[in-house]
């Protein structure tokens, strides 16, 4: 096979509590990961060279060693000493810096794409172990299924997948910065904790009530008060008739959830109207491949 596609899915965080802080300056979580059907698309095509050639439609991302699908093909030629070169073309659709790891599944896609590409033979297990190299998030992104993720977000333990509903994802025009999120919340004498727990078994009970009940993110507390349009963004779901809204990863990205598709649409309609997200989607928790 000389060409290969892979659908690279996003992610939210049903519930995100911060546990402690390593000696290292990284934060531990435990957090429940989501892939929604809201994806990236990744063509992988082989070449008689050993270059690693990348595209995109996206105008702003870096297209070299910063790019975190380099560092994906770079980690696979560590690993096997394989150095047959690639092209790699990305089509963006994930906000980016958007709290939905968009960088991570693109990553996770190349690591899965390439090494069936170039036939190199690694098992996802270890493609899994190996990816906390490239980034926290990239593990969950190559297991695709829903996850508990502790340590700094690499420990998986596969959990039940929600039940069907629709989401609203918007992400408003801001930008945030992650460090200085977790330095915001490190600053607070404490904070309420989500139960990450209940969450777990609300998804085995296939309860969207308690589910809905249980969301939560710690990174919300500081990122909403200083960015109100988070919780204007969320107003405007609740108002429309979203079960419950929160706030994913360090954000800005914001997500509904909706028991049926035309209330997410309409819920959709409200947001454009009031101009506070620069991206909007209507989707669905995404349960199938990685
Ligand atoms: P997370 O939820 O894991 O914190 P995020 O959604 O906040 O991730 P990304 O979209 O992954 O953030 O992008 C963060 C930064 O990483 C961007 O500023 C971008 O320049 C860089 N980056 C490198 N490779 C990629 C990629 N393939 N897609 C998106 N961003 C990338």
């Amino acid at each position: 096979m000389e060409q290969i596609t892979k659908k690279a899915y996003a992610k939210i965080n049903l519930v995100l509590d911060v546990t402690g802080r390593l000696p290292n300056g990284y934060h531990e979580v435990s957090m429940v990961m989501q892939n929604v059907g809201i994806h990236d698309t990744l063509t992988f095509t082989k070449r008689e060279d050993e270059q690693i050639v990348l595209t995109t439609n996206d105008g702003q991302l870096p297209l070299g060693e910063d790019n975190l699908i380099y560092k994906a093909v770079l980690l696979l030629r560590e690993l096997t000493g394989n150095k047959d070169g690639v092209t790699i073309h990305l089509e963006k659709r994930i906000p980016v810096a958007a709290g939905m790891a968009g960088g991570s599944t693109d990553a996770a896609a190349t690591l899965l794409g390439v090494n069936e590409l170039l036939g190199l033979g690694l098992q996802k297990e270890q493609l899994q172990e190996e990816s906390v190299r490239i980034g926290a998030d990239v593990p969950y992104c190559v297991l695709g299924k829903t996850a508990h993720a502790q340590g700094i977000g690499e420990k998986l333990t596969e959990v039940a997948s929600p039940p069907q509903a629709y989401l609203v994802v918007a992400k408003p025009d801001i930008n945030v910065s992650t460090p200085v999120v977790y330095r915001a919340l490190d600053s607070l004498p404490s904070y309420p904790h989500p139960d990450v727990e209940g969450m777990i078994h609300a998804l085995e009970q296939k309860d969207l009530n308690a589910l809905c009940e249980r969301l939560g993110n710690v990174l919300e507390l500081v990122t909403a008060k200083e960015y109100p349009v988070i919780g204007q963004i969320e107003d405007i779901l609740l108002k429309e008739g979203a079960r419950a809204a929160l706030m994913s990863g360090s954000g800005p990205s914001v997500f509904g959830i909706f028991d049926t598709k035309e209330q997410a649409q309409t819920a959709c309609k409200a947001l454009e109207k009031a101009a506070l997200a620069k991206q909007l989607f209507v989707t669905t928790f995404e349960n199938g491949e990685g």
